[in-house]
């Protein structure tokens, strides 16, 4: 086990065109970091992994319709790899390396810095109009419809949940997260109008700076308990089968200590920035729609079993109709 939380220094050039990202930084110290110096960098959209994690993944992230995937924003690495030698790598330099560590990164070595692309933005620029809109289960297969034909402009991002509607009685609900980068809420509900048609029960919306576009996704990232997680990458939903996904859900998400599990699904902006750097880097799920992620999350290791089932039956039921297998994680 190699801990890089120390190496976790984030440093922005003076010309604010580039950023030093440390290989053991973390998603919330980047954005703060980047903010600071007046930039945005691309990130992954929830504050607690770690930055290079993220990018070395692939890197889904709130600026992608913008700026592309987290592996086309590197731009050098120094990497410890196997021989105990620490390298630069970059376009220009052990090319084939620097293909492969931008979509395997972990495969081969460890990255003790990164220098990725960063964007200077007035602080103006760094507002976004975002939140949520909530609905009961009644409204479910019309927004799974809505969400499915919502065209995501590339300041837009939109996420939908199966969750808890918090304590005391954890009732499950369909919750909407959007944002507008550099909108507002007129340009913002005009953005998300079909959602917003739909009648949603709850609607929890406003102005966020940069620091704080991460926020909603807190409680999805605590620490402990037992989350066996489930992935699929689909390319387009089934209410039908989003229904039989829902009923697996509240029959999982009732039972005890269990009352925290999630069905999560992403959606980023489907155009022409996802595939401008296709030859560049080894990632190769450029072409996915929205990612999913099964979690049941519980404290009772009793529901073990149950709840690696729910995760492979959902995830199961999904591939199957909504998306071709190639996506599966
Ligand atoms: C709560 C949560 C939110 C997420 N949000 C997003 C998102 O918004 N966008 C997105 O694209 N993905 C997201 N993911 C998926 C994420 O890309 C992967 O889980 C990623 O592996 C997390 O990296 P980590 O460093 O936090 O985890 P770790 O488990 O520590 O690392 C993951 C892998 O990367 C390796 N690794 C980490 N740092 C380095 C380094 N510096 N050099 C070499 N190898 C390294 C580790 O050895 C390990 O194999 C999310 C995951 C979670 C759990």
């Amino acid at each position: 086990m190699i801990n890089l939380a120390r190496l976790n220094n984030v440093t922005v050039a003076a010309d604010k065109k580039t950023a030093i990202i440390g290989g053991g930084a973390r998603v919330k110290g980047t954005i703060d970091a980047a903010d600071a110096a007046g930039v945005r960098v691309l990130t992954g959209n929830c504050n607690g992994p770690g930055t290079l994690g993220i990018l070395l993944a692939g890197g889904f992230g709130n600026l992608q319709g913008q700026v592309g995937f987290g592996v086309d924003n590197i731009l050098e690495m120094r990497v410890v790899t196997a021989d105990g030698k620490l390298r630069t790598i970059s376009a220009s330099h052990d090319e084939d390396l620097f293909w492969a560590m931008r979509g395997a990164g972990p495969n081969f070595g460890i990255v003790v810095s990164a220098t990725v692309k960063a964007y200077a933005m007035s602080e103006e620029e760094r507002l976004a109009w975002c939140g949520a809109l909530i609905y009961g289960e009644d409204k479910l297969e019309k927004v799974i419809e809505a969400v499915q034909n919502v065209e995501l402009t590339s300041r837009m991002v939109m996420f939908c949940y199966y969750a808890s509607s918090g304590p005391p009685y954890h009732a499950p609900v369909v919750i909407v997260t959007m944002w507008l980068h550099q909108g507002d809420a007129e340009t913002g509900k005009v953005a998300f109008k079909s959602l917003y048609d739909i009648g949603p029960m709850m609607e929890q919306t406003g102005m966020a700076p940069y620091p704080e576009w991460n926020t909603g996704g807190n409680p999805f990232q605590a620490q402990g308990e037992r989350k066996p997680t489930f992935g699929v990458g689909l390319d387009k939903l089934d209410p039908q089968t989003w229904r039989e996904v829902w009923d697996k859900y509240t029959e999982f998400q009732k039972k005890p200590t269990a009352h925290a599990s999630v069905v999560l699904m992403e959606a980023y902006p489907m155009n022409e920035t996802r595939f401008a750097n296709q030859a560049s880097a080894s990632f190769p799920h450029r072409d996915v729609r929205f990612n999913v992620a099964i979690l049941p999350w519980y404290s009772d290791q009793n529901l073990d079993d149950e709840g690696v089932q729910f995760g492979k039956v959902v995830r199961d039921l999904l591939r199957n109709n909504d998306g071709p297998d190639k996506h599966a994680t």
